[in-house]
């Protein structure tokens, strides 16, 4: 069987970055960025006031109280065209520029206006409340580096480096079929012996909080010609997720109407629990992954292996390999040879670290814990029994713009 890290890294291997498209900045936010974003000016473009109050000659104010002669004004968005000269003052607010020859800002509350006079109480050093021309960024500067997954903070800041479209990746097109007899969609009639499907929809949308565009196909009952003819729904896209099939059962269909379908099989089996059926391979020029159908082991193994192969098709800069840590909240036994990812919640302890404690039942078929906890726990294969206080990975269940 194959290990957690060589399946990913053919998984992986088999995505290159999809083609660029522009975006409006309006329609930019949890797309990737294809292309560096670099300043088209300079921000501020010319020195500035970071306060409301007035522009004087650090050196007329050695001395306080100082009375200085207020000869013109400066808004933000204005100007006053003048030189300050010695024993002068410009009126001037936050964003509005620094006239010739002034050097320092007096905060308002540090004066007193008498007509044309006003009356400085405190001394200021050069440079006080001056926000220098290209404080921010200067034109040239890169300000997001591609690969990033455009939040608000980037949008603002290409909006502001003067960027109103923006080269981002376009979404990878994910296919997702769900299988099984004995699965409905929700809100539909329930037959004796039948559950509701909720892969589907689970998929899709994590898909979606990834940056994906989902195509659901639907249910496949299991029979070879009906899933047979579904599969074929994914021509075009740029990857299909089955799931459910993938088993070693009688009905588990999937790898075999794949298989008849010319599918050229990477892998089908990993040593992970949850989630030991996996199959990877490519049918006609598409790739599949074959997801278990257990709704737990499907969106363990869809945050394992899915995001990172959404992520090479975004050309995204995800932290290859980074791993988190907790301090274990109970014992845990020795492990056998598959790796395991235990569900768990974290929580703070009274020495203020970050501890996980896993859920006392790990059944694959219980999706409820899986949406209650926080990260799963990493057991490598063959691990020795764990104390409480030990170390451990955690791969952490939030992360997209949407949260997964
Ligand atoms: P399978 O891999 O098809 O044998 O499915 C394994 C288990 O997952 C079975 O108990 C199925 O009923 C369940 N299952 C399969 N597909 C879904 C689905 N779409 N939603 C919820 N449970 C599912
Ligand atoms: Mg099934």
């Amino acid at each position: 069987m194959l290990s957690v890290a060589e399946a990913l890294a053919r998984i992986t291997g088999a995505f290159a970055p999809l083609p660029a498209e522009t975006v409006s900045l309006a329609n930019a936010l949890g797309r990737t960025l294809a292309e560096d974003v670099v300043a088209r000016v300079t921000q501020p473009p010319a020195a500035v006031s970071a306060m409301d109050g007035y522009a004087v000659r650090a050196a007329d104010v050695g001395a306080v109280p100082a009375r200085l002669r207020v000869i013109g004004e400066a808004p933000a968005g204005g100007a006053h065209d003048g030189t300050v000269g010695a024993g002068e003052a410009v009126r001037i607010f936050t964003g509005g520029p620094l006239p010739a020859d002034a050097d320092a800002i007096i905060i308002q509350e540090d004066t007193e206006r008498d007509g044309d006079t006003v009356v400085v109480k405190e001394a200021v050093a050069a440079g006080t409340y001056v926000r220098p021309a290209g404080l921010d960024f200067r034109m040239g500067d890169v300000g997001i580096t591609a690969g990033r997954l455009l939040g608000a903070r980037d949008i603002g800041l290409a909006a502001a480096m003067n960027h109103p479209w923006l080269r981002v990746r376009r979404r990878p097109r994910v296919a997702i079929l769900a299988t099984g007899d004995e699965v409905v969609l929700p809100g539909d009639p329930l037959g004796p012996n039948q559950i509701v499907s909720s892969n589907g929809f689970s998929l899709s949308a994590f898909v979606e909080a990834c940056g994906g565009q989902p195509l659901h196909l639907g249910i496949a009952g299991d029979d070879q010609a009906t899933l047979a003819d579904m599969v074929s729904g994914a021509r075009g896209t740029d990857l299909l997720v089955s799931s459910g099939g993938v088993s070693v059962g009688d009905h588990d269909l999937v790898g075999r109407v794949l298989g008849e379908q010319g599918m050229e099989l990477d892998f089908w089996k990993i040593a992970m629990r949850p989630g030991k059926p996996l199959l990877f391979g490519r049918v006609g020029g598409t790739p599949v992954l074959g997801l278990p159908g257990n709704p737990v082991s499907a969106l363990v193994c869809a945050t394992l292996f899915l995001r990172p192969a959404l992520a090479a098709m975004l050309g995204r800069s995800e932290p290859e390999g980074a791993h988190e840590t907790a301090i274990l909240g109970t014992d845990l036994a020795a492990n056998d040879r598959r790796q395991d990812y235990l569900r768990a919640r974290l929580s703070i302890d009274s020495a203020g670290r970050r501890c996980a404690t896993p859920f006392p039942r790990q059944d694959s078929s219980m999706l409820a814990t899986l949406a209650h906890a926080d990260c799963l726990i990493v057991r490598p294969p063959l691990a020795h029994p764990a104390k409480a206080g030990d170390v451990v990975d955690i791969v952490p269940l939030s992360g997209g713009i949407l949260g997964i």
